[in-house]
């Protein structure tokens, strides 16, 4: 098996993988910020399943961060993703510095609307638009046949499929389902940052969408109004846990729903000390 490679220019980027293209692979890219667990590396296996070549990033995104949260202190482990990226089998790791993404005199942004005006778009302004415009370059640097991106962050996920749509990229956005800890906490970079008690009762975020999910099969309510009261409250009781946000909306418009019809999205966001934690699960009520 071939080594690893790595690049930290565009231009050293351009050069492997138009090599890769030439002799006919198609490429597979995995964007991420690093700091990587299995739910990343599954992406890989998933990437590494339809395509020739793996391209994966690493870059901690200024751009998506707002003042106030943890761009800082976000953890950059490098060694220790490389070698996850090795043992994953990744064919190239793309690590640019903030100043090849983002050189003096740089202006321009990609926006997609309406998807990101609720949920983790309501509660961090400008986030998105600092995600379409860094995988809008990625996506322009790379030019993946496919690209593979988490449920665990669902919204993004949608965000980023709309803008390939709408701009006519010639890129496949595939969605891979969200992996957990063996308690059911979605996997995530920032669960590093939890106490040990933090850690102890962040499950009951997956829990209380869990129970939903049993009460929507019991069909326990009339409206998404009540079901979305029974987990704010299951969540509000989780010791020291502070609730950003409890939706229920369509899985594909993001649009409030106010009965539990078609394909529905349940997305969360609570804060355990100032630690931002998110988790969603789908339910198919037709199914
Ligand atoms: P991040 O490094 O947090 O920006 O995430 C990079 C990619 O990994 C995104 O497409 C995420 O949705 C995905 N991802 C993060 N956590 C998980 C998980 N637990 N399971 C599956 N994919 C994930």
């Amino acid at each position: 098996m071939a080594e690893m490679q790595t690049a930290t220019t565009i231009e050293q980027l351009r050069t492997l993988v138009s090599c890769a293209k030439k002799s006919g692979s198609k490429i597979g890219f995995v964007p991420t910020m690093g700091a990587l667990h299995e739910g990343h590396i599954s992406l890989v296996h998933e990437a590494k399943k339809h395509c020739d070549f793996v391209v994966f990033s690493i870059f901690v995104n200024p751009m998506q961060f707002g003042p106030n949260e943890d761009f800082h202190r976000y953890p950059r482990p490098l060694q220790d993703d490389l070698k996850l990226c090795t043992d994953a089998g990744v064919n190239l790791v793309f690590i640019p510095s903030v100043e090849e993404m983002y050189p003096t005199g740089f202006s321009t942004v990609v926006e997609v609307n309406g998807l990101t005006n609720n949920l983790c778009g309501k509660s961090r302004p400008g986030h998105f638009k600092g995600v379409t415009t860094v995988v809008m370059k990625l996506f322009g640097q790379v030019q993946p046949d496919a690209a593979y991106l988490g449920q665990k962050d669902a919204q993004q996920a949608l965000v980023i499929k709309r803008m390939a749509r709408d701009l006519d990229l010639p890129i496949e956005v595939v969605i891979c389902p969200t992996l957990r800890e063996a308690d059911g906490l979605a996997m995530s970079s920032r669960n590093r940052y939890l106490s040990n008690e933090q850690r102890s009762v962040a499950p009951l975020i997956y829990k209380g969408l869990c129970l939903l999910k049993e009460d929507v099969a019991l069909r326990k309510h009339e409206s998404s109004a009540q079901y979305r009261l029974d987990l704010l409250k299951r969540l509000e009781a989780i010791p020291n846990g502070v609730v950003d946000y409890v939706e229920i909306v369509n899985a594909d418009s993001l649009e409030v729903l106010e009965k539990m019809n078609g394909i529905v999205l349940i997305a969360v966001a609570l804060k355990l000390g100032n630690t931002r934690l998110i988790d969603n699960i789908i339910i198919n009520t037709s199914a």
